[in-house]
């Protein structure tokens, strides 16, 4: 067996413990005879599975009772869909667009409704997070929704925008788990699991239980309201079980490395190290306002692209994968998400300094 370091944005890379244990359960299930991919969801087995799940989460978000965690098909991409749905009760949204999930959340919501464009960072190829302290929130807004981590640009939200009292949505996708958050300060939160929890295809949502009701959009289908959701516990249809599972063994690991404050503490020394090297080269350069660095996405160039898919190319052969730009910004991204050890942004700045050294 061999293993490289992975810096995909997602599906991205998980924690060796957390594959290894899966691989020693697949054929049995502790003592069930079945892997859990072949297990009824409707099962004891699997509720302590699900229940232990939203527990341990809980614990590890400090998410309050009034909050109800929901696990939820289809991806990120459909809480773009669903959260207008269940929220717009006056169809009307301000969007702060700070990347392309942002836009596409945005154009979303412009299907059902008002979303009007509050602020952006388009004008700097979203480089930056604007300020957001005195927004021109609309009166009638039924929320303020972010994108918090951009996960192609790199940029995050050090500050959450003033709402000035409406509800604020979070798409958390690439920044969840990463650190501790204040749950009390969100209407809504979310995040695709597989940028920094489990397989993909699923989606945690965290909502305020009192935004869960019936009042939802004329013709929401039934599986898209929360209501329906929370009354099931995520078991209105087939969920994805074995994402479910893996994303449970990612949250023990998170507890057993010592939850989210020390998660933080471990990105922030994985971060620096490679933000200091890229501001001390004289071949490669970060693409974020340094106040906006995201701990979990690292964009950079070169600004040659000969070099930069060369670069791309001689990592590849060392075994540090997957280090190529999104198609809309170029360049380079090293995503180093909760389950990339320090060794591998050790690994991958010597090898850029290498690089560095031979092609200057
Ligand atoms: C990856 C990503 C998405 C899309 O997730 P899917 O699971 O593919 O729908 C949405 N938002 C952000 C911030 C992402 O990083």
């Amino acid at each position: 067996m061999s293993r490289v370091y992975n810096f995909s944005a997602g599906p991205a890379v998980l924690p060796e413990e957390v594959l290894l244990e899966a691989q020693a359960e697949l054929l049995d299930y502790q003592g069930c005879g079945m892997s859990v991919m072949e297990m009824s969801h409707r099962t004891k087995v699997f509720d302590s599975i699900i229940e232990g799940a939203e527990a341990d989460l809980r614990e590890l978000m400090n998410i309050p009772d009034d909050y109800e965690v929901l696990f939820i098909a289809g991806g990120a991409t459909l809480q773009f869909a669903q959260v207008p749905m269940n929220l717009m009760k006056n169809r009307v949204a301000d969007y702060i667009v700070t990347g392309q999930w942002a836009k596409k959340a945005y154009q979303e919501a412009a299907i059902y409704g008002k979303a009007n464009k509050i602020a952006s960072s388009e004008d700097k190829t979203f480089s930056y997070i604007p300020d957001c302290s005195d927004l021109p929130v609309s009166p009638d807004a039924d929320y303020v929704y972010i994108c918090e981590n951009n996960t192609i640009y790199g940029t995050k939200y050090k500050t959450l925008p003033n709402t000035k009292g409406k509800l604020l949505v979070a798409d958390v996708s690439s920044c969840f788990l990463s650190e501790p958050v204040d749950v009390t300060k969100y209407g809504l939160l979310f995040g695709g699991v597989q940028k920094n929890i489990g397989p993909a295809g699923m989606c945690i949502v965290i909502i305020r239980k009192d935004l869960i009701t019936d009042d939802v959009l004329e013709g929401t289908p039934t599986i898209m309201k929360y209501k329906t959701q929370a009354d099931a516990h995520s078991l209105y249809n087939t969920p994805n079980c074995f994402c479910i599972y893996m994303c449970g063994k990612v949250f023990k690991w998170l507890k057993k490395m010592g939850g989210l404050e020390e998660m933080k503490k471990r990105n922030e020394k994985k971060a620096a190290l490679l933000y200091d090297y890229l501001d001390s080269s004289k071949l490669f350069k970060g693409t974020v306002r340094k106040e906006d660095r995201s701990l979990m996405n690292v964009p950079f160039i070169i600004g040659d692209a000969e070099k930069e898919a060369k670069f791309v190319k001689e990592a590849d052969a060392a075994g540090l994968k997957s280090l190529k730009g999104h198609r809309s910004v170029g360049g380079m991204r090293a995503s180093i998400y909760n389950a990339m050890p320090y060794e591998g942004v050790v690994k991958l700045v010597e090898f850029m300094k290498k690089f560095e050294e031979e092609n200057l």
